[in-house]
């Protein structure tokens, strides 16, 4: 993670909160740059559990919750394939589309259809001409 203009910032009177929402980076991040530069501070954040119910609650989005977040969307991924396994490769809900086919690995049309639309779109916006 880069941090070279955490001095400029502490230099201009930026609180660590604002330095903190500037990076998205935990509170406890910020103290160990802080650190490292030699930029002592009072500074004392509420110290907070991160991980999934941070990152869902209350919006975070620091490296341990989105690793959190991650993690548990691909336990779930794990569990929701195993049910479309059983169900015959459809995927045992109502609402088919896009993330169903992705997040439930369903083979329906709706949900193959609209992965390979996703696919060709977004190979349409990064394919480079020549
Ligand atoms: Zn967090
Ligand atoms: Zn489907």
């Amino acid at each position: 993670m880069k941090h070279e203009l955490l001095p400029l910032f502490v230099a201009a009177g930026l609180s660590d909160s604002r330095i903190v929402r500037h990076y998205g980076v935990a509170p406890l991040t910020v103290l160990r740059w802080r650190k490292a530069e030699g930029l002592a501070t009072q500074w004392k954040p509420k110290v907070v559990e991160h991980g999934e119910s941070a990152y869902k609650k209350r919006g975070c989005r620091c490296d341990v919750c989105r690793a959190a977040n991650t993690k548990a969307q691909q336990t779930g991924n794990v569990r929701r394939r195993a049910l479309t396994e059983a169900n015959g490769g459809i995927a045992p809900i109502a609402r088919h589309g896009l993330s169903t086919g992705r997040n439930w690995g369903c083979w329906c049309e709706v949900c193959r259809g609209a992965i390979k639309a996703a696919n060709d779109a977004w190979t349409a916006t990064h394919r480079r001409a020549g």
